[in-house]
């Protein structure tokens, strides 16, 4: 191991753990490809962290100077994506390789372009060299590249030592400020956090637990892919736990998080666990999950809170649980957006609910037909798991899809 200046450290191939037999034929691929062309090419990211820590990864990102245009030149299964940033798609079938163009850091001339009043960055379109590359990256141990040069491991963040240690570390010196620049590294603290099993780094953990507001100048629709990420990737259990610890559930939850508050038994919160857990379980044996289910599990209690009083009026069930749900999701979509083909189930899902107890005649047949009936019953369980719903109920429901021939392997 050396050092090619007093910043970067190179591990040669032979004294780091990463081998060739680890990485994808397709991203082996491009990085061979790219190189014959005379580019720079290097694995970067999560990628590279997950190899490096013995860990399967989940996808292979690829960093380069050639031009995404010059990308598009060398492969003919490429597209061109982004609008904040221009990224090249290399396609292989089903496999993506994302190969991104090294991008260069804010020099204080171009800041006040880059950035929006409150430090946010808008636009961040600028090339740069493989350095400043590295140091745009969001944690140390993210910054760590594979050069199919020579097969090296390059260290520019000190991300080795971090990931050594366990540890979660920002780039840079003013982890708020980073935190700032885009509010979502909040979030991807707590997922590698949850994910990897790391701490997080002191002063990277403070702003997370006084600066929780930043996320509310964060899109709606890129929340939803990260709430996704954080919830059904298999850790989400953990997840919901830090997330908490650190106050930031209720900024992306309001309404839950002021049910999970004012408790006043257990129950609201063993039924997200709960449901959490499932999920977690559920993806860990590789059965499907859906964003539906697990929105109708996040929001339940506040939908409950306010389909009793309803009820109470005089609506009727069906009715108290269309509007209960309505204004729910109404108030949700300011900070998390759900696109309809995700919340129409959900509703759905809740709208069964009080059907469930309806016996009579033909309404079990008829309710069994629905397209949501299979998950509504899950929720169901769910519910009665928690000593929500009657436990007679669940077995009424699961003797009757047996005598109906319904499989209920799930
Ligand atoms: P995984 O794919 O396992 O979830 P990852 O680290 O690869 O984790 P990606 O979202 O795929 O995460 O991003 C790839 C890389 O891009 C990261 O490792 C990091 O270097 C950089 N990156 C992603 N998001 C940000 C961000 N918000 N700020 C700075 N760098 C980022
Ligand atoms: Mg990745």
């Amino acid at each position: 191991m050396y050092r090619d200046s007093d910043s970067c450290r190179i591990v040669p191939r032979d004294q780091h753990g990463i081998s060739r037999a680890n990485i994808s034929e397709n991203a082996l691929k491009v990085l061979y490809r790219l190189k014959q062309e005379g580019y720079q090419a290097l694995l970067v990211g999560g990628g590279v962290r997950d190899l490096l820590l013995g860990r399967e990864p989940k996808d292979f990102d690829v960093a380069t100077d050639a031009r995404p245009e010059d990308v598009r030149r060398v492969f003919r299964n490429c597209r061109l994506i982004g609008r904040r940033f221009r990224l090249a798609h290399v396609h292989f079938g089903q496999e993506i390789i994302e190969v991104a163009t090294f991008r260069g850091g804010g020099d204080e001339e171009d800041a006040s372009d880059r950035h929006t009043h409150n430090g946010m960055i808008v636009r961040d379109n600028r090339y740069g060299t493989l350095e400043e590359d590295a140091m745009r990256r969001d944690f140390t141990v993210n910054a760590l590249y594979y050069n199919i040069a020579d097969f090296s491991v390059i260290d520019y963040a000190g991300g080795l030592e971090d990931l050594k240690a366990g540890r979660l570390r920002l780039i840079g010196d003013e982890p708020e400020h980073r935190y700032r620049e885009d509010p979502v590294r909040m979030l991807r603290a707590i997922r590698f956090a949850a994910k990897l099993g790391f701490s997080i780094d002191p002063a990277c953990e403070r702003p997370l637990l006084e600066r929780g507001d930043l996320l509310s100048g964060v899109p709606a629709a890129r929340l939803f892919v990260e709430v996704l990420k954080l919830f059904l990737s298999g850790i989400g259990l953990h997840a919901f736990e830090k997330l908490r610890h650190y106050g930031l559930f209720g900024h992306l939850f309001p309404a839950t998080e002021d049910c999970l508050a004012y408790e006043d038994h257990a129950f609201p919160i063993t039924f997200v666990s709960r449901g959490l857990a499932n999920t977690d379980r559920r993806v860990q044996e590789d059965k499907p999950v859906t964003p539906a289910f697990l929105f109708a599990l996040l929001l339940w209690e506040p939908v409950r809170r306010r389909y009793f009083p309803l009820a109470d009026r005089g609506l009727a069930h069906h009715d108290a649980m269309v509007q209960a749900g309505g204004e729910v999701l109404a108030a949700q979509l300011s900070r998390v957006s759900i696109p309809k083909r995700f919340s129409l189930p959900m509703r759905e899902v809740w709208e069964l609910q009080p059907r469930f107890e309806q016996l009579d005649g033909k309404r079990p047949q008829r309710l069994a037909a629905h397209p949501c009936f299979r998950a509504a019953y899950d929720f169901l369980v769910l519910r009665a798991e928690c000593g929500e719903a009657e436990p007679e109920l669940v077995d009424w429901w699961t003797r009757f899809q047996g005598a109906n021939g319904e499989d209920s392997a799930g």
